[in-house]
């Protein structure tokens, strides 16, 4: 069994839409594939229907953006409902947050590169969650960058003063939503130091007494270090070892089903989840 817990589609900053992830997760090789677009449940539909085409069993589930500390962090939730209005009122808030922050970047860029919010809007499909990688499209189209790599390397970097963040809600109460919720909340790439700065083991503690029930330990952004230090880490908290591609079709270079995840633990997640699995 080939199971992947983590993969993006156009209903965020994927390159591909949700029926087509399904159609690559087949090619791939996987059994199982989870959808988790960046504060958004609209690709769910979508991906649905495309299960009994493509024999992929479907795991719903979304990549919340959090903060904690000062600190950027994502949480996976798996196999919430996505009508509960405490964890939907916040992914909508950061969704609004994200769409004025991606034009106050664009705002300064096109004061010194020929760029403009038009640009950039073409690159983002229907209601998707706009991230920077809408920008580095955009960026790309008008020729002033290579590729996302490249435009996230130099003017999208978080150093850089085109720079704006967005509002998120803290991490530990994004955990007590996503179970309130009735989701499986996972705490993504938590040592993905390329990113950015990462929280400690104390707010991944602090995470677990409000509900975590994972960790992505198997994700490429890690080092063996990283990987060898979650996996003590989940066995001390009882915690759930994920491991996944974090895929983004042509926008990244991870590969679907280059990291998994065991059949135990999908069925755990499973079990928790208040969503069931969608089955071909
Ligand atoms: P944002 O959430 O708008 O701040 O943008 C961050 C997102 O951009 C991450 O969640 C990644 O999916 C994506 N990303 C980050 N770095 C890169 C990169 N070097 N190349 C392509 N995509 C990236
Ligand atoms: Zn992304
Ligand atoms: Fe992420
Ligand atoms: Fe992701």
């Amino acid at each position: 069994m080939m199971i992947d817990l983590h993969a993006h589609s156009r209903a965020s900053d994927g390159t591909q839409g949700p029926a087509d992830v399904l159609a690559s997760a087949a090619e791939a090789g996987l059994d199982v594939v989870a959808l988790t677009d960046h504060d958004t449940t609209s690709g769910w539909d979508e991906a649905a229907a495309a299960v009994a085409r493509t024999g992929v069993v479907l795991v719903r589930g979304t990549e919340i953006s959090c903060h904690h500390a000062g600190v950027s962090i994502h949480l996976l939730s798996y196999l919430h409902d996505p009508q509960e209005p405490g964890l939907r009122a916040e992914m909508d808030r950061s969704r609004d947050s994200r769409l004025h922050r991606a034009e106050t970047m664009v705002a300064r860029l096109g004061a010194d590169l020929p760029l403009t919010w038009e640009d950039v809007l073409e690159q983002v499909d229907g209601d998707a969650t706009v991230g920077r990688p809408h920008i580095a499209d955009a960026l790309v189209a008008k020729g002033l960058a290579a590729d996302r790599g490249e435009a996230f390397a130099t003017v999208l970097s978080t150093r850089s003063p085109y720079f704006v963040g967005h509002y998120a809600p803290d991490a530990v109460e994004a955990v007590r939503l996503v179970r309130a919720a009735g989701g499986v909340p996972v705490f993504a790439h938590p040592l993905a130091v390329m990113r950015g700065r990462v929280v400690g083991d104390d707010v991944v503690e602090e995470m677990v007494d409000a509900g975590l029930l994972g960790l992505e330990v198997h994700h490429r952004d890690h080092d063996e270090a990283a990987v060898r230090h979650l996996e003590e880490l989940a066995a001390s908290l009882d915690l759930l070892v994920t491991g996944s591609s974090d895929y983004h079709g042509a926008g990244k270079e991870n590969r679907l089903g280059e990291r998994t995840t065991s059949p135990a633990v999908l069925e755990a997640v499973e079990a928790h989840g208040r969503l069931g699995l969608v089955r071909p």
